[in-house]
């Protein structure tokens, strides 16, 4: 293997910062090993499947099904969810719009990391506004987010209160409780829409399955070419 440096470029200008980045001289190095290189490897494209919608939807429950069935035919595949990203990563925010949209917003980068090292990322978060999914939209490259509607009534999103967080919200113990005193703002494209109150858990992940079956998601990426370190 013959070893080439390449100084990093500059991304200051190319990459048009928004004034939110703070830093300025920045550097990207190129990597030696693309994302195509990973997906090759892995056989399979990477992608982000969101799973948005009301507590007790059925996301995490969705999710984790989801995940099992892929990783059993050997799919490189990560789950990241609400509540365990709220005890790390996002263990200073909480429930305000402002930290509700840093949330989201530090989620989609950890998304985009994950998908860029080849695996079909599972996030499954009540994101209630569109806003801030279309920003995570507009991060990846065209058809690697797909925004994945748990549609389900509120109604019977309480009746299940799978969290007893209904209850509380009910009694004025949270306050800011998407769908109670806080708005959800439905999807208006979704790529996916899995009704939970028509679909078992089994019918709803056959349903995600078809339509990344029938969007080519599985296809193999093509193996003929070669990789970067051979
Ligand atoms: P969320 O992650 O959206 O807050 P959970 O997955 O934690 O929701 O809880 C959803 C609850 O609804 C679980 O108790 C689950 O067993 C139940 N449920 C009933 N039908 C479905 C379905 N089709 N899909 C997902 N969950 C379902």
């Amino acid at each position: 293997m013959t070893f080439r440096f390449d100084p990093p470029k500059l991304v200051d200008n190319d990459y048009k910062l928004s004034q939110s980045v703070k830093s300025r001289n920045l550097f990207k190095p190129d990597g030696l090993i693309t994302r195509q290189d990973r997906e090759t490897r892995n056989c399979h494209k990477s992608y982000i499947i969101w799973l948005t919608g009301l507590s007790g939807s059925g996301k995490s429950t969705i999710a984790r099904e989801l995940e099992r069935v892929l990783f059993e035919k050997n799919y490189q595949v990560m789950i990241l969810d609400g509540d365990i990203v709220r005890f790390g990563l996002n263990s200073d925010l909480g429930f305000s719009l402002e930290d509700r949209q840093e949330n989201i917003r530090r989620i989609g980068e950890a998304a985009k990391l994950l998908m860029e090292a080849g695996n079909i990322t599972i996030c499954a978060f009540i994101s209630p506004y569109n806003n801030d999914r279309d920003k995570i939209r507009k991060i990846v490259p065209d058809g690697d987010f797909i925004e994945t509607f748990i549609d389900c009534p509120l109604e019977e999103c309480e009746r299940r209160d799978p969290k007893g967080l209904y209850k509380k919200a009910r009694s004025g113990l949270i306050k800011n409780f998407t769908g109670i005193d806080d708005p959800f703002e439905l999807p208006e494209k979704p790529e996916i829409k899995v009704n939970t109150q028509e679909l078992s858990v089994e019918k709803s992940v056959d349903k995600i399955l078809t339509y990344l079956s029938e969007q080519n998601y599985f296809q193999q990426p093509n193996e003929s070419r070669e990789l970067s370190l051979k």
